[in-house]
């Protein structure tokens, strides 16, 4: 399904899978066949919580060369971030799966943990990342101006930043783009209600900062037909997601596969697909 000519299959990472939900624990190994029927041939694990981060770390170990993971406290529950939780991350950033920091950031939408307990967990994460070297994988949703100001205090001493599941201004776009950070753009490009805006402003995210995602299993592309009888996103929906995003930005499907996918593989020092293990840890200094 996703030979395009036998030299040349097409090959696609998902940089957001949250694969440790529970949504996932029925059907993994039938979820992780169709990506690779649909060309998905790596997924970030997203670590979003103390419990997730290690959970992620524990499906990448048992996945080498497939599936990777992040660590890190997810804005909506940086309430929980404590001692304990910094030793944790600082600890699983320093395991060969782990490729990023994150995710973490700020998400003023819905507040479910208070502002100040947000910025407070967002630094301290944004310190472990700065000192271990780590790229970091962040969340923003309408909190554009104080993310901004701490990650500009921050950036110099980051390998790596890519804004996940892009969602928000052209303005915002170009400040991060300013800062040299990368952007991840989900399924809320076919968002009719509310992703319209992204269709036009993805084309001026430059080739070498732009990845993609599916954030599963939320996020299930609204343009997916025919139309899924679940609710449930799943990574095998990126090549949907790359399909959309290259007509929008007017390149073949290939293309934009095959940049996204180099992109991913340089940001996160992935091995080359199809080769177990590899790719090179960030190490310490
Ligand atoms: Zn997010």
């Amino acid at each position: 399904m996703c030979v395009l000519l036998a030299s040349h299959p097409m090959q696609l990472i998902d940089i957001g899978a949250n694969l440790t939900h529970d949504s996932f624990a029925h059907d993994f190994d039938a979820v992780l066949e169709r990506a690779r029927a649909h060309c998905v041939v790596q997924m970030m694990v997203t670590g979003a919580s103390r419990a997730g981060s290690e959970a992620a770390l524990e499906l990448a170990r048992t996945h080498p060369g497939v599936l990777y993971a992040t660590a890190g406290v997810h804005p909506h529950h940086a309430i929980d971030y404590d001692a304990d939780t910094d030793a944790l991350l600082r600890r699983l950033a320093g395991e060969a799966e782990v490729r990023a920091l994150g995710e973490t950031g700020l998400d003023y939408h819905r507040n479910y943990s208070p502002r100040e307990v947000q910025l407070r967990a967002f630094e301290q994460q944004l310190t472990i990342a700065a000192e271990m070297k780590m790229p970091v994988f962040l969340h923003q949703r309408d909190a554009h101006g104080d993310f901004l100001a701490l990650l500009k205090a921050f950036r110099d001493a980051l390998p790596g930043v890519v804004v996940h599941c892009f969602t928000d201004t052209r303005e915002a776009l170009f400040d991060y783009l300013d800062l040299d950070c990368h952007i991840g753009i989900t399924g809320w490009l076919c968002d009719e209600r509310r992703g319209l805006h992204l269709r036009e402003l993805v084309r001026e995210i430059p080739e070498g900062r732009l990845m993609i995602e599916t954030d599963a299993p939320y996020l299930l592309p609204r343009t997916v037909q025919p139309k899924p009888s679940h609710r449930r996103n799943e990574p095998m929906y990126l090549r949907h997601i790359c399909e959309e995003l290259a007509r929008d930005r007017g390149e073949d499907t290939e293309v934009t596969a095959a940049h996204t996918t180099a992109t991913a593989i340089a940001f996160f020092h992935l091995a080359v697909p199809g080769e177990r293990g590899g790719g090179g840890h960030y190490v310490a200094t």
